[in-house]
């Protein structure tokens, strides 16, 4: 059965999608540690990130380059944090967190309350930003 991810990735099912490339697809966390947590997976549904062929993580890896540098220059961050646990959804992705201090990346905290049309907002800004970076995603 197709994970959630990939019902992401078929349309399937809405996300405040940030950028897409043939083989990755950058979203919104819907439950986010902080405001612009982003995860990043690969199209293909692997379950464990280090299953993916060498040239698979690399890939998804520069593309999480490029939406991580996009995040930083749009949010209020010193960082960006990358965190890989992937136990609940069994589709490796990366989460992406802006963090101001160590503590920020703790996932068991009180989530960010979002609304959605600033999770919208905030995906739009993101992905303007990538465009603005050259990437060659778009
Ligand atoms: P992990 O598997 O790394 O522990 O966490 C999975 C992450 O996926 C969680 O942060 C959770 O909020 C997020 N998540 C789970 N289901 C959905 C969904 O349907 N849409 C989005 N955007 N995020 C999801």
């Amino acid at each position: 059965m197709a994970t959630i991810f990939s019902k992401i990735v078929a349309g399937e099912i809405p996300s405040y999608k940030v950028a897409e490339d043939e083989n990755n697809y950058a979203f919104l966390d819907i439950n986010p540690v902080a405001p612009g947590h982003t995860l990043v997976i690969p199209k293909r549904e692997v379950d464990y990130l280090f299953d993916l062929t060498d040239e698979e993580y690399v890939d998804l890896q520069l593309f999480a380059k490029r939406v991580a540098t996009a995040i930083k220059q749009t949010m209020p961050c010193q960082r960006v944090g990358v965190a890989v646990m992937g136990l609940e959804v069994p589709h490796a992705h990366i989460h992406l967190i802006p963090i101001n201090e160590e503590k920020d990346m703790n996932f068991f905290k009180e989530k960010a309350t979002v609304a959605p049309d600033e999770m919208a907002r905030i995906a739009q800004t993101i992905a303007d930003a990538m465009g603005n970076n050259h990437s060659e995603l778009f």
